[in-house]
């Protein structure tokens, strides 16, 4: 999509920092981190939300939330623990159209987030 901001980064036009690639899958860091890791990873193929990324490739969702875990495992915070948060919605927080997985560790996380 050619106005997507996440979809230029997969295509190389906007920079990030990229900890993974896989064949369908990209994880870079986020550019205002909230904990010392904060990675997305998002699909290379545009899908807007999660529940649309679900009903559309639900094979390309898992890969996701498995490149998210390697991630985890990649910053050493898997055994300790992390956070995988998909913000759906404006009302959540989704500011960029382009389903990602944030991936949050390295310091304690509270519950309920705000
Ligand atoms: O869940 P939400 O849509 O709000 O998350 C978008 C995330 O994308 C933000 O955490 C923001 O910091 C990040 N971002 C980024 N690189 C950009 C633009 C936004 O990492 N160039």
């Amino acid at each position: 999509m050619t106005d997507c901001l996440f979809c230029k980064i997969v295509s190389g036009d906007v920079p990030a920092k990229v900890v993974r690639s896989s064949d369908r899958a990209l994880a870079f860091r986020d550019i205002n981190p909230q904990a010392p890791t904060h990675v997305l990873v998002i699909p290379k193929d545009h899908h807007p939300t999660v529940g649309e990324l679900a009903a559309a490739d639900a094979e390309l969702l898992a890969e996701v939330l498995r490149e998210a875990h390697e991630v985890a495992a990649d910053e050493g915070i898997a055994g300790t623990g992390y956070r995988v948060v998909f913000n759906t919605g404006a009302q959540a927080g989704q500011t960029v159209f382009h389903v990602h997985a944030h991936v949050l560790g390295g310091r304690g996380l509270n519950w309920p987030p705000g």
